[in-house]
């Protein structure tokens, strides 16, 4: 297996003093690391009942829709407030300082649909946990939670004990 760690840039202080940033954009722009991270991620959820993937802006459009694609199923996004043209349901959610907001078309999701939710990187787990119980207010189940991945030490899966979470990479 290609080494996905040894692909990922990794920034300090970026987009501030004390975080260290873990840049997908230099394992995505390998060839073999972009079809490995692809295909371990459609591996996982390969025998899993999936009806949908979503992803939540902004990266987690690069992997939600190419894994949609590889398992076969459609690919429903999770945006930022004032995207989406139709009618919305919306979620806020806390932040380190203050809170954000995203949303999602009201019609995106039918009731007993099971949704599978895929981000770049679970940190504190606050936006995936937002994004699940928005999927479970449309009526949505909640199939997993997938990241290319996880930041151990934040306790991020905590918040989604309810849920098999899956990340191909630990940090
Ligand atoms: P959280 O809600 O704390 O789990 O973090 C949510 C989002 O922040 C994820 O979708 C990531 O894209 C991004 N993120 C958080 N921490 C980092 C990090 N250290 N490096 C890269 N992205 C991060």
């Amino acid at each position: 297996m290609t080494n996905l760690k040894s692909l990922i840039r990794e920034v300090p202080d970026f987009p501030k003093p004390g975080i260290l940033f873990y840049d997908i954009t230099t394992l995505m722009k390998d060839p073999k690391g972009w079809r490995c991270v692809v295909d371990s991620l459609k591996d996982h959820y390969k025998d899993c009942k999936v009806d949908a993937v979503v992803g939540i802006e902004a990266r987690g459009f690069f992997f939600a829709p190419t894994l949609a694609y590889a398992l076969g199923v459609g690919f429903i996004p999770v945006r930022k407030p004032k995207k989406l043209p139709a009618e919305t349901a919306s979620i806020e959610y806390a932040l380190e300082y203050g809170a954000d907001r995203l949303e999602i078309h009201k019609d995106a999701i039918s009731p007993g649909q099971r949704v599978l939710i895929v981000d770049d990187v679970l940190a504190t787990g606050g936006t995936a946990a937002a994004v699940a119980s928005l999927i479970t207010q449309l009526g949505g189940e909640v199939a997993g939670l997938g990241f290319v991945l996880e930041l151990d030490f934040l306790h991020g899966r905590e918040k989604l004990a309810k849920y098999e979470v899956f990340s191909l990479l630990h940090y």
